[in-house]
């Protein structure tokens, strides 16, 4: 007597942790701004399927955006980047979904747009480090605490009722 017996294995687990609901701070900085960037940036985002979760105009002190960019005091462009960051009206907003931060980075292109791939925010609209059109959170441990720097009021939840034509 032969006895068959199949076993289920179980499927391995996925190495990579991405969550659908991971945010990230994402910012047309003032050159971005001026130059009428904001529309096709916010549409890349919006087209992707990320959830815009908040979203203001804002011209930030340079006490504010000493903040922001503390991990780049002492760098030798810094005092540039503030007065650049300074010199207009940044839009802040806080995009959520499947790897937010990560996806936005690439989304955005290279620090150097000289190094972005075109199709990329970057590659498609600038040349210059000093003037590279937005920022997006390097870190989802960053992401929080830009987030909660540019929205202490915090951000609105609602149902994202696409949500079911872009996740399984
Ligand atoms: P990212 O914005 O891609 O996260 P960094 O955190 O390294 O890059 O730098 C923050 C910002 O500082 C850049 O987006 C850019 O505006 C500016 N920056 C970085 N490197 C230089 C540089 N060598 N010269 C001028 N500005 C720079």
């Amino acid at each position: 007597l032969h006895l068959f017996i199949f076993f289920h294995l179980p499927q391995p687990t996925p190495t990579v942790a991405m969550s659908v609901n991971e945010r990230t701070y994402i910012m047309v900085k003032p050159d971005g701004v001026q130059r009428g960037l904001v529309g096709n940036i916010i549409g890349r985002f919006e087209q992707r399927g990320f959830k815009l979760i908040a979203l203001k105009l804002v011209h930030a002190t340079p006490e504010h955006l000493e903040k922001h960019y503390a991990d780049l005091k002492g760098k030798p462009f810094f005092p540039g980047l503030i007065q650049y960051m300074a010199s207009g009206p940044v839009v802040a907003m806080v995009w959520q979904g499947l790897d937010a931060v990560k996806t936005g980075r690439s989304m955005l292109g290279a620090t150097n747009p000289l190094a972005s791939a075109p199709g990329t925010i970057r590659g498609d609209f600038a040349l210059a480090v000093g003037r590279n059109i937005c920022h997006g959170s390097d870190s989802v441990e960053n992401a929080e605490k830009e987030i909660a720097l540019w929205f202490p009021e915090g951000i609105v939840q609602y149902t994202h009722d696409q949500a079911k034509w872009i996740f399984e």
